[in-house]
Order: structure tokens, then C-alpha cells, then sequence
């Protein structure tokens, strides 16, 4: 008997592999997600153009045998490096709104390898969020970064962004204090719900908001 088409189609499009024991996983060949069932509890596997993550989503509540393989966590960012000088970009931006909030995305290009700075449209913005039109993009780019500032207020994550973040696969900065020649900056990955907040940002973004501030100040 063949599935309703419904689920069918629901299934094919976030299956669920039962991992081998003697040889590796095949590999995703088309952006998505799916479930990898091991021995050591249940992971989600997420492929996007420009990365490619395994997160243990889940663990076994009774110590009974699972005849399947081992599954380890990967985090692969398949684009290579963000530009510092589109995080640089963006904090003047940020500093020019102040004390307004606004937003922008770093998209990059699987073909090209070019990634740029899209400016997103505010519809409203208030101390606690938000409101912007998500860019439309060409078919052959991709979300990388979500930037948006919190104008004079420090950069964190709040409830409205954990819930406008929850379905995405993005990493998300938020800059903070936009008015001082130390802006705050907020890193984390964002992937189907999962949060991982980075305390290491790094140098060189740090580096590319400071001479965003200098170059305000000049
Ligand atoms: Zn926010």
C-alpha cells in the first residue's frame, strides 16, 4: 500500500536515515535537512550551498541496544571566510541609523564566491524589534549573515529575535551601543532552532567596527 501524498511528499522532503555500523553516511546532495537515527542518540543533518552542520538533537532516555552506527557533530562553512569589510560596512550603517535600529544581510554566491552587503527595508522599529522586509534574492545567492543593530542599546539576543531566528540557517550579529566608539557586538549560528552563541568574535570583525567608528569620528 502506497502513502497518502501528503506525507509522502512531507517525508521525501526531511527522511530519516538509520546510520550503518561498517560504512559512512552518504552525503546530502541537495540543500535541506534530515534525521540521522545512531547509537548515540538522534542528530540533524542540515546542507545549505555555504554550509554544512550535524547537531545531536536528541538522546536516549532508556540505555537499551541501538544497532546502528556512531554519528559525531560537523560544522563545515563551505564558503571560506566572511569579508571583514562587510561587518565593517554594516557598523556604519548601524552608527548612520543610530539611534534607529537597521538591518542587512551578507549573501554570498555558490558560483562566483562573491558575497555582498544587501541593505534590508525597515518597516517599523521599536527598542525591542524589528520589522523588515526580507530581501528578495537572485535564485544563485544565499543568506550568510543576518545583521541587525540595536541602536543605543547593548547587542544581545532577544526573545523576538530567538523567534524570528527559529526557522532559518544563518549566523546573526547584532550590534549594540551604536553611539560609542565601542560598539557591542552579538554573534551567533543560527540552524532549525538551534542556537550557539560564539563569545569569540573574531579579531578581524572587531577590528572592522572600530574603523567604522573611526571613520564616523573623522
Ligand atoms: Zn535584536
Amino acid at each position: 500500500m502506497t502513502m497518502n501524498p501528503f506525507d509522502s511528499t512531507l517525508q521525501r522532503s526531511f527522511p530519516t536515515i538509520m546510520v550503518p555500523t561498517r560504512e559512512p553516511v552518504a552525503g546530502m546532495t541537495t540543500a535541506g535537512e534530515r534525521l540521522l537515527v545512531a547509537s548515540n542518540g538522534v542528530f540533524i543533518e542540515i546542507f545549505r550551498p555555504w554550509i554544512r552542520l550535524i547537531r545531536r538533537i536528541s538522546s536516549y532516555a532508556v540505555s537499551t541496544a541501538i544497532p546502528y552506527g556512531v554519528v559525531e557533530e560537523v560544522s563545515e562553512l563551505l564558503c571560506g571566510r566572511v569579508p571583514p569589510e562587510l561587518i565593517g560596512a554594516f557598523a556604519e550603517q548601524a552608527r548612520a541609523a543610530c539611534p534607529n535600529e537597521t538591518g542587512g544581510w551578507i549573501v554570498w554566491n555558490p558560483g562566483t564566491k562573491a558575497f555582498r552587503l544587501v541593505p534590508v527595508v525597515v518597516l517599523s522599529h521599536d527598542s525591542a524589534s524589528l520589522r523588515y522586509d526580507r530581501p528578495q534574492l537572485p535564485d544563485d545567492e544565499v543568506l550568510v549573515v543576518d545583521c541587525h543593530s540595536h541602536g543605543c542599546f547593548a547587542a544581545g539576543f532577544s526573545t523576538t529575535d530567538d523567534q524570528d531566528d527559529r526557522f532559518d540557517v544563518k549566523f546573526a550579529v547584532v550590534l549594540g551601543r551604536c553611539h560609542t566608539r565601542s560598539m557591542d557586538v552579538a554573534l551567533r549560528l543560527c540552524a532549525k532552532g538551534i542556537f550557539e552563541r560564539s563569545h569569540n568574535i573574531p579579531v578581524s570583525w572587531l577590528d572592522a567596527v572600530g574603523e567604522a567608528n573611526d571613520v564616523a569620528a573623522t
